[in-house]
């Protein structure tokens, strides 16, 4: 096996721009995907519709066309597949990189089918992998769900939703209007960061009492057949079917730690990098995307993190 000028890890919209850009850049490269083509936006719900327009979506300069401003689930895994499939981007998909070691001159890096060698590694692994957990007795039941597809799934049943961020209000919203009975659970005393052209909705659908919710509150147990409800009022119990934890995501921190890139010590857990460069502190190993945010994984988003591929793949190739 030759050793690679550079191996990236995800093949999210990031991953893609970066072997876009070290292919421009005439660097060998290999971009190792987990799951399949740009993973995390094939796990999206089936119905939502990107906060972007299309043209901040778009990466290596490929034209994103869609009737409507702001594209869809469907169209984006179209645009990325075909863009993908246009550069002849060299990527291996349902292989999962799970550990790296070095030597001097290059690192071994060892996947769950095979074992490369890379002079370079780019970690653009996201956040949607591993979601926060409620840390509540009950959350292990199969009916608490932490990713959630249709809500044609939910009619007739009773939902509670937890968050109240994009993520809670389309679930609350979608279900609600497909014929289930919801009830979100938010641990703020009001609505927090919801797309302006939904937030006027569910605040409708609340103060007519269509869709209940508990404000400053939280579940304290989950059981088969009920949840506890722990608010101002004090503890209410109520039937339910399913729980919807739509309470965010984080990086996998194991993996940087692993690839020793040092985490800040505060509760952010920001990973070490030099912004002009994307240098980690390990030389050779790059970040890029959503994953350079640690815990505030709203601070990155695909239109300010296309930029990350350009900068790295100009800092490997003057260094190559
Ligand atoms: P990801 O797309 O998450 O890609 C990371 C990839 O790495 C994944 O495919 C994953 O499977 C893979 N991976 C992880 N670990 C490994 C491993 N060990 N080995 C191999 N592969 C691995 N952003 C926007 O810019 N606009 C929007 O409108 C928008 N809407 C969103 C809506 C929802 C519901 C959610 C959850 C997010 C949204 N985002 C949006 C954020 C969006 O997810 C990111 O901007 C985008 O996916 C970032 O791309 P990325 O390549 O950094 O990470």
């Amino acid at each position: 096996e030759p050793t690679l000028d550079v191996l990236i890890v995800g093949g999210g919209p990031i991953g893609l721009a970066c072997g876009i850009e070290a292919q421009k850049a005439g660097l060998s490269y290999l971009v190792v995907e987990k799951g399949c083509l740009v993973n995390s936006l094939f796990n999206y719900p089936l119905n939502m519709t990107f906060f972007s327009t299309a043209d901040r979506l778009e990466i290596g300069g490929h034209p994103f066309p869609s009737i409507h401003a702001k594209p869809n689930r469907a169209e984006a895994l179209e645009y990325y597949r075909r863009v993908a499939d246009a550069k002849a981007l060299s990527i291996n998909l349902f292989e999962e990189v799970e550990s790296v070691s070095e030597s001097e001159q290059f690192y071994t890096i060892t996947t769950s089918k095979a074992t490369y060698r890379a002079r370079h590694i780019v970690l653009a692994t996201g956040f949607y992998d591993i979601p926060n957990m409620l840390g509540v007795p009950g959350e292990e039941l199969p009916k608490v769900k932490h990713y959630y597809y249709d809500p044609h799934f939910y009619y007739k049943q009773k939902v509670v939703v937890i968050g109240a961020n994009n993520s809670a209000a389309d679930v609350a919203l979608e279900t609600w209007r497909k014929g289930a009975d919801v009830t979100m659970v938010v641990r703020e005393p009001q609505l927090g960061n919801i797309k302006y052209w939904t937030k006027p909705d569910l605040e409708n659908r609340i103060s007519e009492g269509s869709i209940k919710a508990y404000f400053s509150a939280h579940l304290s147990e989950i059981r088969e057949l009920e949840v506890d409800i722990q608010s101002p009022a004090g503890k209410v119990t109520i039937a339910n079917d399913f729980v919807m934890a739509m309470t965010g995501y984080k990086p996998n921190f194991n993996l940087l730690q692993k690839v020793g890139v040092t985490l800040s010590a505060d509760n952010r857990m920001h990973p070490t990098f030099n912004p002009d460069t994307m240098e980690t502190n390990k030389t050779g190993v790059y970040l890029a995307g959503v994953v350079c945010g640690g815990m505030d994984t709203h601070s990155w988003f695909i239109e300010n993190s296309r930029e990350h591929a350009v900068k790295i793949m100009h800092h490997i190739s003057t260094n190559v």
